[in-house]
């Protein structure tokens, strides 16, 4: 009883307030924020120079700038991580789309997943090799909506159907990620050994409707045998959005994502143990290392929080949100 009186209270004093008041109210336009990540690893700073430091912190920022534009613009969440990731996907440098890793075959195989907050909608793909832009044939199966994960040849009929942008299979192929199967065959390196870094892509947001949507794409690690799927496209293991609590997603070693069921986990931690987004991420980063695996995760919450949790020295990482915070960062601190 006591708390409707005091709403009425409220209620009545901001009715009655001065014209400045209400309009300052208005001004108070909702919030929007993002997050982006393009892989984590062992970053260090001696072993990239000032050239490549800024050429990565460059296409962050313009992956960052791509989702801010849709975001401040009035778009949804869902549209924004795919601007974001879109940029991503095209740039050599990060292991999604053109300049995935390759598989112990030589090939490139591309997963990605998406997943709406507003009513958990969510499409994912896997073992794709000539479609453009993996995250929007993602995108493509959700809204589609009779199913939610498709894979390779069925994956592909399915982006044709779509009418979505198809590339011959050499365009995703570069000579950095050949040259990298070839030392981890020739050297019996894993995956992290011959890359040091995850080079997965993700990007996780709040609109300025409230609801949240989470994005990842990835060429998986290199080296990948027999059809091999990682965390990336597993709804609930490198991609989760609930409206109610949280976006997430994650890069790492894949097959230690999915046996913690990282981005589902630190929601559950949030919606039903009343964690902070920081302390649900860092406690789950913590058992995927406590497991042997490495990598990190981007969450972003209702309230605009956007927070980092990697357990590695370093992840390509940005965020924005319209307080006005904006930035991109590589290592630890
Ligand atoms: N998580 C990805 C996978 O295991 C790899 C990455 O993050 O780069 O497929």
């Amino acid at each position: 009883m006591i708390r409707i009186i005091t709403r009425f209270a409220l209620m009545f004093a901001m009715l009655s307030a001065t014209p400045t008041l209400a309009h300052e109210s208005t001004a108070a336009a909702p919030g929007w924020s993002l997050a982006i990540h393009g892989g984590a690893g062992t970053m260090d700073p001696d072993r990239m120079t000032a050239q490549q430091q800024a050429e990565y912190k460059a296409a962050l920022q313009a992956a960052l700038d791509a989702g801010v534009a849709v975001l401040r613009g009035g778009g949804s969440a869902i549209e924004a991580v795919q601007a974001a990731i879109v940029l991503m996907e095209d740039d050599p440098k990060f292991n999604a789309g053109r300049g995935a890793v390759f598989t112990w075959e030589g090939a490139n195989e591309l997963d990605a997943a998406v997943m709406d907050g507003r009513d958990r909608s969510a499409g994912a793909v896997t073992g794709v090799s000539r479609v453009r832009h993996p995250i929007l044939l993602a995108d493509a199966v959700r809204q589609d909506g009779r199913h939610v994960f498709l894979s390779g040849a069925g994956a592909e009929e399915f982006a044709g159907d779509k009418g979505l942008e198809t590339m011959p299979p050499e365009w995703f192929a570069t000579e950095a990620r050949r040259e990298a199967l070839e030392r981890l065959k020739a050297n019996k390196l894993s995956a992290l050994d011959v890359d040091h870094k995850f080079g997965t892509v993700g990007a996780v947001a709040l609109d300025s409707q409230g609801h949240l949507a989470a994005g990842t794409s990835t060429g998986g690690l290199t080296g990948k045998r027999w059809g091999r799927i990682g965390d990336a496209p597993m709804i609930g293991a490198g991609t989760y959005a609930d409206d109610r609590v949280c976006a997430v997603s994650a890069t790492g070693a894949g097959e230690y994502f999915i046996r913690v069921g990282v981005a589902h986990e630190i929601c559950a931690r949030m919606r039903l143990g009343g964690d902070s987004p920081q302390s649900a991420a860092d406690a789950v980063m913590a058992e995927v290392k406590e497991l042997g695996g490495d990598g990190g995760v981007i969450v972003v919450t209702p309230s605009g929080e956007a927070v980092f949790s990697f357990n590695t020295t370093g992840m390509y990482r940005g965020r924005a949100a319209s307080t006005g915070l904006n930035e991109v960062a590589i290592f630890e601190n």
